[in-house]
């Protein structure tokens, strides 16, 4: 499937819950409302979207959330849209890794990206709560059982913007680490503003240089390490964007940062009404974000799913 500017859209991110074990205070401003179980998408209507998006040559999938690995039956959801022949990798915060890192292996889960913004335990606390040994122990079980691994961090002035300690445990551990630039949302705007800081800033600082841009990521290196950012706001990547998401309550974003939705609600029995949907949220996609004009979405991250 093509969108009106000719891009490929082949790869959908699974909100699986809005609900999180950390609060982080760039996602969030509180715990989520509670949702119903009839308000939620069951397992089955995520392999149904899945299964039409398929139909229209999708072939990746990333779940996310919410913390996707507390939502009951994440694992069954991996293996079947593996049986369906995609290509399916996980967005965690990596709190209940070393518990669920087997039985994703099994379930034939491709690729992992946790997110970790600092080692540093207190100034994790600080960010979002929780316990960063927790994290650190799940990253090195899923190194050791093999996973595909990329650990993200969002770039906040003053919080972590050293890049070097996070780069070494990332080494260590033998994982790809990624910066990603601070992003507004409306909920969480106010509290954020003060904390951006460029990739290029941050890289100029250490000294670090250029070196490609694969996808969405510009890698950098120095001092032995090879760290990569990507930079929704310093340099768009939207001209290559390929992605739909959908909500764990059943919408269809064309974008991250707009308030256009579909609901797939009413078509989950209907695989050719799912497949038009879908259509219709490909055809909904604009060239790129307006976040520099204003232009934001106004729901949490977390709500949406990252
Ligand atoms: N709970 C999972 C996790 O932490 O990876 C998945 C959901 S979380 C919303 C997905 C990613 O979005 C995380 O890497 C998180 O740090 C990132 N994120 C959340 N709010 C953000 C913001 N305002 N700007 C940039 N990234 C953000």
């Amino acid at each position: 499937m093509t969108d009106p500017f000719g891009r490929t859209i082949d790869y959908m991110r699974l909100s699986v819950t809005d609900k999180c074990n950390l609060n982080c205070f760039y996602c969030k401003t509180g715990p989520v409302k509670h949702l119903s179980h009839e308000e939620i998408l069951r397992i089955e209507d995520f392999t149904k979207v899945a299964e039409a998006f398929i139909g229209l040559g999708g072939k990746k999938f990333r779940i996310t959330g919410g913390e996707p690995l507390i939502r009951k039956g994440v694992c069954a959801l991996i293996e079947n849209l593996v049986s369906l022949g995609a290509t399916v990798g996980m967005t965690t915060n990596g709190v209940l890794l070393k518990r669920f890192a087997s039985e994703l292996k099994c379930a034939g889960l491709n690729g992992l990206n946790v997110s970790l913004d600092t080692t540093d335990g207190q100034v994790y606390r600080s960010i979002g709560g929780g316990d960063v040994s927790e994290v650190i122990d799940g990253i090195i079980l899923a190194s050791d059982l093999g996973f595909s691994l990329k650990i993200n961090a969002v770039l906040m002035k003053g919080i972590n913007d050293d890049v070097f300690p996070l780069a070494e445990f990332a080494k260590q551990a033998g994982a790809e680490l990624r910066f990603i630039e601070l992003m507004p949302f409306s909920p969480t705007e106010k509290l954020i503003s003060d904390k951006f800081v460029s990739a290029a800033e941050v890289a100029e600082r250490h000294g670090l240089s250029r070196t490609e841009r694969a996808g969405n990521v510009t890698f950098y290196e120095g001092r032995g390490y090879r760290v990569g950012f990507i930079t929704p706001l310093s340099e768009k990547f939207c001209a290559s964007c390929n992605r739909l998401r959908l909500t764990c309550t059943g919408k269809l974003l064309p974008c991250l940062h707009s308030d256009v939705s579909f609901d797939v609600r009413p078509y989950l029995s209907d695989y050719e009404g799912l497949k038009q949907i879908l259509i219709r949220a490909a055809g909904a996609k604009q060239p790129c974000h307006q976040l520099e004009k204003g232009v934001r979405q106004n729901e949490e991250m977390g709500s949406i799913g990252g």
